[in-house]
């Protein structure tokens, strides 16, 4: 299947990183779930591979590869660890991507190339206490005072807060009083007036580094806004459209990884004297898990193509994110069920998969949110025909 969308180049980057994911992060992915360290030192090795800019122009530093690429290559690290798949997702498809999608030619030639060299990692603040699939709602302000904004509010659950370099935030923008929309800026995470919480204790993604930030009157230059004050918060609601494919990927990567060792599992079990895939009830669990993977892989793979024709993947991207992240709950339930009382423990990493796969369907958009959005769409054009 793979083949309708790979040309040889992806197949070369996908077996670069699926190489660097089975050496390098599957003999460590236990102990950093246990742990919840930020592995800095295979994110240094990541940037050194170029895996930190793959979809990014060459011009700004990147691979200037397509986002059948960046999908495959996320897949493969789900596969094998979601926490440093989603440290990839969410420097790359969030936090680099505004400034690419609309920064101006300064912001882009400042910013971009040490994003891309992976030199300094990105975060993306949209999400609040009080704004979260009302992203909207932001309540975070930017007060225009001179040649200076001055940012008040905060941000939360932002993936790689404590490890970024640079921020991507939306606020509101007030000139002389008056509220004019909801804008994108730039901030260095070292801008004074930003302060960054302690690490969240998360149930998966333990590795990943997710934290509250604290806006006080932190002032960055009017030039670090990206667009205009109208045109911001339209600009954050593209860069998701994308992330929701790497959020599909990543669910398709978390899923095919729970049933790799599941169907493994199921050749070596025995029960009853044989092995337990020759047991009906097992043999079709594992039929419905490939099954379903299939469907979400073509799913993610047609978005991110379409993406690439540089046609709107609004619903597709949506479609996508949805199947592929309950195709995620589903597949690692199941695979629990397929070692029985050893998927319960650690040792076998499934429960881990197992944990890693419910945030998918929350993060970048609830599936909730994403049956308003087909539905929306579906709507639309069928008025429209
Ligand atoms: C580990 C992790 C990492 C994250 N990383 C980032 C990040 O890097 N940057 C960032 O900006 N955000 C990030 N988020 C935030 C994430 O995108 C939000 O949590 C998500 O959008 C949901 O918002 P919320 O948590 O406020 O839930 P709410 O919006 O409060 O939703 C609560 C429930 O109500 C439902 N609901 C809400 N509105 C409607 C409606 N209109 N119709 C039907 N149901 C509705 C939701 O579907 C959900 O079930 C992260 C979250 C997590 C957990």
């Amino acid at each position: 299947m793979d083949k309708l969308f790979f040309t040889e180049e992806h197949e070369m980057i996908r077996s670069m990183v699926r190489d660097f994911a089975q050496n390098e992060i599957e003999p460590v992915a236990q102990e950093l779930d246990e742990t919840g360290k930020f592995p800095r030192d295979l994110v240094d090795q990541m940037a050194e591979l170029g895996m930190l800019g793959i979809p990014v122009p060459e011009e700004y530093g990147g691979a200037g590869m397509d986002t059948v690429a960046y999908a495959a290559s996320v897949i493969e690290l789900a596969k094998v660890d979601a926490s440093l798949a989603i440290t990839m997702a969410a420097h790359t498809s969030l936090g680099t991507m505004p400034i690419v999608l609309s920064g101006t030619e300064e912001q882009k030639k400042k910013y971009v190339p040490d994003l891309a060299s992976g030199k300094m990692l990105g975060a993306f603040g949209l999400t609040e206490p009080g704004a979260g699939s009302d992203a909207g709602a932001t309540q975070t302000t930017a007060e225009l005072v001179g040649d200076e904004y001055i940012i008040n509010g905060s941000k939360i659950f932002i993936t790689n807060a404590g490890e970024a370099g640079l921020l991507s935030l939306t606020a509101q923008v007030i000139k002389d009083g008056e509220k004019l929309g909801v804008g994108a800026f730039l901030a260095p995470m070292d801008t004074k007036g930003l302060e960054i919480a302690p690490k969240e204790k998360k149930m998966g993604w333990r590795a990943s580094d997710t934290r509250q930030i604290f806006f006080n009157d932190m002032r960055v230059p009017a030039e670090n806004m990206i667009g205009d004050p109208t045109t911001g918060f339209r600009t954050f609601l593209k860069t998701l459209v994308g992330g929701r494919i790497s959020m599909a990927a990543l669910a398709v990567g978390t899923a095919e990884g729970a049933y790799e060792k599941a169907l493994q599992y199921s050749t070596q079990r025995e029960a009853f004297g044989k092995p337990i895939y020759k047991f009906q009830p097992v043999g079709f669990k594992l039929a419905d898990m490939a099954t379903q993977i299939e469907a979400a892989k073509l799913l993610v793979y047609h978005a991110a193509w379409k993406k690439d024709q540089g046609e709107e993947v609004l619903k597709e991207a949506a479609m996508a994110k949805l199947f592929a992240s309950e195709v995620a709950m589903d597949i690692t339930t199941e695979a629990i069920q397929v070692f029985g009382g050893y998927g319960y423990v650690r040792e076998y990493d499934v429960e881990r998969f197992f944990r890693d796969a419910k945030v998918l369907e929350i993060g970048e958009g609830t599936s909730e949110v994403q049956r308003m959005v087909i539905s929306r769409e579906i709507v639309r054009n069928a008025l429209n025909a």
